[in-house]
């Protein structure tokens, strides 16, 4: 199809198809070329415009492009007339058959009529295409579908008596006739797509189609928490959603609950936000709850699910801080936006959307959500813990069932019998880390003193060099030391760089790094930027640099392998790009060289200052990079691994 006036002076001989008018703007004439061209240059066309059918079917093409877009339509009707309950029956993945059926406000024989009819909608009442505050608006669905397939409503209003049906078949409307119904509407597709065999060749597998159909009806079901939705294949239920009541927030978190798991319900945090006239509420998962595709991102835009690349964009720069790029939260997002200020006209589906000023939207997505997750602090999700459990191995079968073990409350002799290591209490110097508040070096006499109420305990032992063993009140925590630590340096790093900038502790004998001699050039290349971070280094000849001073908080640093690896990412970076961008690389890059990396033996004083720190610094409880940095056993957890439960 050509749009006139646009491209038809582009053609050397006007070559002739026909003609339709375009579904969106009738002002624009199309021109359909049915014929190749080579075949019709020369030869005289008459222009004609298009039977009703052919221009539904054409644009079925857009807005049912398969079952699952039937089925949001037909749902979208139910919700826009009002429904408490939407049942809905698939076969083959939609394609033999689709019902929808509701207890909204129903058709007259006259609606029945007109709804079936090409842009005919009861929807915009003054024609004003800035004012949608229903899902339908285009009246498209109902003639689309029913010029590909074989429709039937059957539809009943309240408070009205009798019933009336309508079918169309491939296109051909029937006249009405009374049936028996409850109040309400049934709608029923059969053989979508056997009038367009071309479109029918597209579809995949019915397991596929159907997997998308119950996508598409999750989306809606967490927009509207307070309608029941039903899904059946025909022998079973795919989903079946009781309506949620209450207030907002907690009507929503049963509903995402039922939707996408109490996991994600048990470790989402609120969001509310408002800037200017746009409103954004929903639930984010906590970053250590993370999946390798984005499919459990759901964002809806005035109650209208979207999948819109501006709102995902926001949302993965929001989570840039905390998760690996290869990694993706687990989310639901509803922005309020006046209508004035969005176009939901975009796509046919419906699908996206255009907002006035996108800038606004983004800083507030943004904003909101990076706020949300600080106010999190240093909690990760108890899927951490639970996966933990999980894997812990049945005991020796001689032992399965309940069994009495000796009462000890120091817990001493359990720790030794099991050859837990103790700390070493000297050695290693006293680190910057963990010159933190006084109670950061309160660290206990002995193992036995009782651990006072810090969340998350206080260091017992450190197992392997790498871990951290924590006793809080009611459990116990395992701290991985080199991921805590990465986390702890970076968001002191950003702390520093909003504020004086990072300090730094000059070498007592400057250090000299052999580097090959482009690594060396790029490295002191970034002189400047490397200074910002805290670290000085100057070129030194040919292939290698001088190390004179390094950020304070790394402590005792190993400064050849830091350099060494930092050489290797600015090797990588892009020339124009800034260190500063890749914040979350160079801070995990010289955490790997602190003092507190994977394999140091350290104090009780530096294990509890890493845990006091760690709970007072904001996404503590995950690395740059998603994972948990500690893993929290409560005793009735442990109790119920040892039968005791
Ligand atoms: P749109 O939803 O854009 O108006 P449709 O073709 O989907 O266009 O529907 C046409 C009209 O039919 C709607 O405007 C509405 O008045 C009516 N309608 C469709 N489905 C239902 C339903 N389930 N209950 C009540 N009315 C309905
Ligand atoms: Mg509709």
């Amino acid at each position: 199809m050509i749009a006139i006036g646009q491209n038809l002076a582009s053609l050397a001989e006007p070559c002739i198809g026909e003609f339709a008018f375009d579904a969106e703007t009738p002002s624009t004439v199309l021109l359909c070329l049915p014929i190749p061209p080579r075949r019709c240059r020369g030869s005289r066309m008459t222009i004609r415009l298009l039977s009703e059918t052919v221009v539904n079917r054409i644009a079925a093409g857009e807005v049912v492009e398969r079952p699952a877009s039937a089925v949001k339509e037909l749902v979208e009707n139910s919700l826009d007339a009002g429904a408490r309950r939407i049942e809905v029956t698939v076969r083959d993945g939609g394609q033999s058959l689709i019902v929808v059926a509701d207890d909204g406000r129903g058709m007259t024989a006259e609606e029945l009529a007109l709804a079936v009819q090409r842009h005919a909608t009861s929807k915009l009442p003054d024609e004003d295409l800035t004012h949608i505050d229903t899902l339908g608006f285009r009246g498209e669905a109902l003639p689309s579908i029913g010029a590909v397939s074989r429709l039937r409503i059957v539809s009943r209003p309240a408070g009205v008596d009798s019933a009336w049906a309508i079918s169309v078949e491939g296109g051909k409307v029937a006249a009405p006739r009374p049936e028996a119904h409850a109040p309400g509407t049934r709608v029923e597709v059969r053989d979508l797509f056997y009038a367009t065999p071309a479109r029918l060749k597209f579809l995949k597998s019915p397991r596929a189609e159907q997997a998308q159909v119950v996508d598409v009806m999750r989306r809606l079901a967490m927009a509207y928490p307070a309608v029941a939705f039903v899904l059946s294949d025909g022998a079973r239920n795919l989903l079946d959603l009781a309506p949620s009541q209450g207030e907002l927030f907690s009507a929503r978190l049963d509903r995402l609950a039922a939707v996408m798991g109490r996991e994600f319900a048990d470790n989402a945090v609120p969001v509310e936000a408002e800037r200017d006239e746009l409103r954004l509420t929903g639930h984010i998962g906590l970053p250590t709850l993370n999946r390798a595709n984005a499919q459990f991102q759901f964002l809806f835009v005035n109650g209208r699910p979207v999948r819109d690349k501006l709102l995902l964009g926001a949302v993965r720069g929001a989570y840039r801080d905390f998760l690996a790029g290869d990694r993706h939260p687990l989310l639901a997002l509803f922005l309020d936006v006046p209508a004035r200020l969005v176009d939901v006209n975009v796509h046919p589906a419906k699908a996206e959307v255009r907002f006035r000023d996108s800038g606004v939207v983004r800083g507030l997505i943004v904003g909101a959500l990076k706020q949300a997750l600080a106010g999190a602090g240093h909690r990760a999700s108890t899927t951490v813990s639970t996966a933990a459990l999980g894997s812990f191995s049945a005991p020796n079968p001689i032992f399965s069932g309940r069994y009495n073990v000796p009462n000890n409350p120091s817990g001493i002799a359990v720790e030794r019998a099991f050859g837990f290591q103790s700390p070493p209490q000297e050695g290693y110097k006293s680190h910057p880390l963990f010159e933190g508040p006084p109670s950061a070096r309160t660290a206990p006499e002995s193992p036995a003193t009782p651990a006072p109420d810090y969340p998350l305990g206080v260091a017992r032992a450190q197992l392997h060099a790498t871990y951290v063993i924590a006793q809080t009140a009611d459990g116990i925590v395992i701290v991985d030391q080199h991921a805590a630590h990465e986390r702890l340096v970076y968001e002191r790093m950003k702390k520093a760089l909003a504020a004086s900038g990072v300090a730094r502790q000059g070498l007592l004998i400057p250090e000299v790094v052999e580097l090959d001699p482009e690594a060396a050039r790029r490295l002191a290349a970034r002189a400047g930027e490397l200074a910002e971070l805290g670290l000085i280094v100057e070129p030194f000849g040919e292939g290698a640099v001088v190390v004179r001073e390094v950020p304070a908080l790394l402590g005792d640093a190993d400064v050849k392998g830091l350099i060494r690896d930092l050489a290797d990412e600015v090797m990588e970076l892009d020339e124009a790009l800034a260190l500063q961008e890749r914040l979350g690389e160079v801070c995990g890059t010289m955490a790997c060289h602190g003092s507190v990396r994977a394999g140091r033996r350290l104090t009780t004083e530096e294990m509890n200052a890493l845990l006091r720190e760690m709970e007072v610094t904001p996404h503590a409880g995950q690395c740059n990079h998603g994972r948990p940095t500690y893993v929290e056993l409560k005793l009735a957890d442990i109790e119920r691994l040892f039968g005791r439960r």
